[in-house]
């Protein structure tokens, strides 16, 4: 590998520090200088990378609980929110649990995902900053080195990582990272919504002071391994920028996902993650207009996963009667040109079909240009004549 993009962190960390255990653990903070450049070709490997991983995934995660156990730490394997909540029940009778320190839990998709306060709740245990137990989100997994990755920890710091009695953290499948030398790229990447450059990151391999326990949790997230196409979308780096980008998220906002995953991506996953009964709808929020592929950093093909989600949805007979209709409407008003040609009003009339009424009250739907694409380009290229 390129020295330029060999990250030797022990090196760069002044915090790196050595526990009784043998297991190193360092913070590498937004101000720390670092050898690192965004080129192309970094990029490419990284997404090699995390392709490999993918590709890998039942090895990498098992050589990472194989470097991650000891007798310290241990793993918990978890299908569904269910399992994951059974084996907490079980910890907090064996550490006498009252209360716990949960982060902000609007940073953590996978606190929202399992929906850890009302657990907590439900359970009678206490939300405090000293608790019994202290939860964290882990970003990422280490394979090589079977560490945790933690991003954006605003109050964490070595100490009360290493210090605390017992930590809990809690992770999904698809958050591995097979190569160690890929996390400031990573960390680089997905800071796009810190506003300040790189977030702050703590990679942890535990420590003889404390009890660590790790939830990896599959949550559906294996049903997007059964397809090749739709397998990509394991590589995504959850940072946001399709987002932002896309027109129909934009227009539609976050409501019709009705889930915590919402925009592009969730185009793809939803239908795998939950049911594709309940998620087919928004297969279809895309135009498949290319935005998000322009601006996502690993280039994930999004508009390809998404049409073959929809020719799953076709293969299996997902759509009922009334939908293949719509769909077969919409499909010869899309290929005839005298229909596309028809006056603004009778267009919103057409579409207004397609849309419940509560919805139209609620959104403001975009309004049909006047004229044609062809004529108001036309337009365009003689005013600028
Ligand atoms: S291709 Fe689809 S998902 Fe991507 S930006 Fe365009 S409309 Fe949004
Ligand atoms: S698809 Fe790309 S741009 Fe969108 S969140 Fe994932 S990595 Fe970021």
């Amino acid at each position: 590998m390129n020295d330029d993009f060999y990250l030797n962190f022990l090196d760069s960390s002044e915090k790196a520090i050595e526990s009784n255990a043998g297991a190193r653990n360092f913070a590498l903070n937004a101000e720390n200088e670092v050898n690192f450049k965004l080129s192309s070709s970094a990029i490419s490997r990284f997404k090699a990378a995390l392709r490999y991983t993918v590709e890998n995934l039942d090895e990498e995660l098992t050589r990472f609980e194989n470097r991650f156990t000891n007798k310290h730490n241990a793993v918990f394997w978890a299908t569904d929110y269910n399992d994951v909540f059974e084996s907490l029940k079980k910890l907090f009778k064996v550490h006498k649990v009252k209360s716990v320190r949960l982060p902000n839990i609007n940073n953590s998709t996978v606190f929202r995902e399992l929906g850890i306060k009302y657990f907590l709740r439900d359970e009678k245990i206490a939300l405090a900053e000293d608790g019994d137990m202290q939860f964290f989100n882990a970003d990422r997994i280490l394979s090589d080195t079977g560490a945790i990755l933690l991003l954006n920890q605003t109050n964490n710091s070595f100490e009360r990582l290493t210090n605390h009695k017992t930590n809990v953290f809690f992770t999904t499948i698809d958050r591995v990272l097979c190569n160690s030398d890929w996390v400031e790229m990573y960390q680089q990447l997905v800071s796009y919504n810190s506003g300040s450059g790189r977030q702050d990151m703590i990679v942890f391999r535990g420590s003889e002071n404390c009890n660590n326990y790790l939830f990896i949790i599959d949550n559906q997230r294996s049903q997007l391994l059964k397809n090749k196409e739709i397998r990509q979308s394991m590589m995504c780096l959850q940072c946001g920028r399709c987002n932002d980008v896309c027109p129909v998220f934009q227009t539609i906002g976050e409501e019709p996902y009705n889930n915590v995953f919402v925009g592009p991506m969730a185009n793809v996953t939803l239908p795998y993650l939950e049911t594709i009964e309940s998620y087919k709808h928004v297969m279809f929020a895309c135009t498949l207009c290319g935005r998000c592929e322009e601006v996502c950093p690993i280039s994930l093909p999004i508009r390809e996963m998404i049409v073959e989600s929809r020719h799953l949805l076709i293969a299996e007979g997902a759509l009922d009667k009334m939908e293949r209709r719509l769909l077969g409407v919409m499909r010869k008003m899309l290929l005839s040109r005298s229909k596309m040609n028809v006056s603004p009003f009778i267009k919103k009339h057409l579409l207004y079909k397609f849309i419940s009424s509560d919805y139209r009250k609620s959104h403001r739907i975009p309004a049909f240009s006047k004229e044609n694409f062809a004529k108001s380009y036309k337009k365009t290229i003689e005013n600028g004549k």
